[in-house]
């Protein structure tokens, strides 16, 4: 295969997206597991199904504050004719009640107490009334009322969390529960952002008439984090060969995503740098609108992006092509959430190069999702994200006719189990 990418590369040839994305897949980095506090794990994905080591609850118990009784005394129970018991003792939430509780006998009893050998069933405090050492019982509904089972919401052994779940507060809360104190989970990998330009500048500073702020670095920075890897370097380069060349050569990083700088510009230095660092190349340019300049490159186990600067085309290179290879680094599938969708117009691609066509999805009580295109494409046009949920890939010369579905990908990462 290598042989051929590099003729790619040499006949300044374009691939098409599914050869470039079999070329990412053919080199796509071990994942690395290790094992750590719950409180650590939090945000990173599982690299094990977790199981329960005990059923949950734990012990039969008290759904209500109220009274533990034996169902058979005060079934005939009515307002009118309350059934009177003997108060033999008090089971309360960390401190049990030890004995067995007997025919007309009751125990007072706190929500999530154990309930008291004896007894089957819990009467809520307002159906009741107490008077000296006797309880007064207005009203029972059901045996077993009020009464929360051992192992009713789950038993040992059963699966809690399964193997790719993101590690939630919730879901800690679980296994904390369950006195799981520690998880195996994948490692994020470590992402190095490059951002070049000489004409960019940082929010918040002094901006001349001829110059940009650098929207990308925030937004990748994001996109990085949402998808599961871990930024651990991000800096600025202007345009130089030398400075880009450096910068490259020094950083450590399982990804070095850079932006801008890969097209055929005389200030594009990215590819020069990239080989002259010791990085091989294994694509450049994809048959595609937008982000066609799109660079890939290989050193050992690292991987090199070089990202085309127009931050539409940086953020849809993005989700189209690093994102599925940080989330298969969490141990999910090489993929994109998708959803399918009706068309709620007329869609064509008059281009030459297959479009990743911007589209806004709403919900309709009838067909379910649907999908507008979202109106300025332009590459240099952010609203053109912020005005869509996703995009649709259609060949030149492709159109859908309103009505007709289509697979959307979602640009939100909305994630199954795998
Ligand atoms: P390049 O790919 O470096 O030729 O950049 C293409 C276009 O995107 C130029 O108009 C740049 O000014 C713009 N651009 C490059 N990098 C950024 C960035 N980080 N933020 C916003 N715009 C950028
Ligand atoms: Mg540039």
């Amino acid at each position: 295969m290598e042989k051929n990418i590099k003729q790619k590369v040499q006949d300044q040839d374009y691939l098409s997206i599914s050869e470039a994305l079999a070329i990412i897949r053919a080199n796509i980095p071990r994942a690395s597991i290790n094992e750590c506090s719950l409180e650590a794990g939090i945000g990173r994905y599982l690299a094990a199904d977790v199981v329960a080591p005990e059923p949950s609850p734990r012990y039969t118990s008290s759904a209500m504050d109220g009274y533990g009784v034996r169902w058979q005394d005060v079934l005939a129970a009515t307002p009118e004719a309350p059934v009177a018991l003997k108060i033999v003792g008090e089971s309360q939430a960390g401190a049990q009640f030890n004995g067995v509780v007997g025919e007309k006998e009751a125990i007072r009893i706190s929500t999530g107490a154990v309930l008291a050998s004896g007894c089957d069933s819990v009467v809520r405090v307002e159906d009741t009334v107490e008077e000296g050492d006797q309880v007064f019982i207005k009203t029972i509904k059901a045996q077993g009322q009020d009464v929360r089972y051992l192992g009713e919401e789950f038993s040992t052994g059963e699966v809690l969390l399964h193997r790719g779940i993101r590690l939630t507060a919730a879901g800690a809360a679980l296994l904390t529960s369950v006195g799981v104190a520690r998880v195996s989970v994948f490692q994020p990998c470590e992402v190095a952002l490059l951002i070049t330009g000489s004409e960019l500048v940082a929010v918040g500073e002094d901006i001349a008439e001829d110059q940009i702020r650098d929207s990308n670095m925030i937004m990748l920075k994001a996109a990085i984090e949402d998808a599961g890897g871990k930024v651990v370097h991000c800096i600025r380069v202007s345009d130089d060969e030398d400075v880009t060349q450096k910068a490259i050569a020094k950083t450590r990083a399982d990804i070095i995503l850079c932006s801008g700088g890969i097209s055929v510009g005389r200030h594009d230095h990215v590819k020069k740098a990239a080989l002259d660092s010791g990085y091989i190349p294994l694509f450049w340019r994809i048959w595609q609108k937008p982000g066609k300049p799109l660079y890939f490159a290989r050193k050992d186990e690292k991987l090199l992006f070089g990202l085309p600067g127009n931050p539409v085309s940086a953020f849809m290179c993005f989700i189209h092509y690093v994102r599925p290879l940080i989330s298969s680094l969490n141990g999910l599938p090489f993929g994109w959430p998708m959803v399918s969708a009706e068309a709620l117009e007329h869609m064509k691609n008059n281009g030459k190069r297959p479009n990743m066509m911007r589209v806004k999805l709403q919900w309709r009580t009838n067909s379910g999702h649907c999908i507008r295109h979202a109106a300025k494409q332009g590459s240099h046009m952010l609203t053109s994200l912020t005005h869509a949920d996703g995009y649709i890939i259609l060949e030149p010369g492709q159109e859908i006719q309103a009505g007709e579905r289509i697979d959307v990908f979602h640009y939100d990462f909305l994630r199954e189990p795998v």
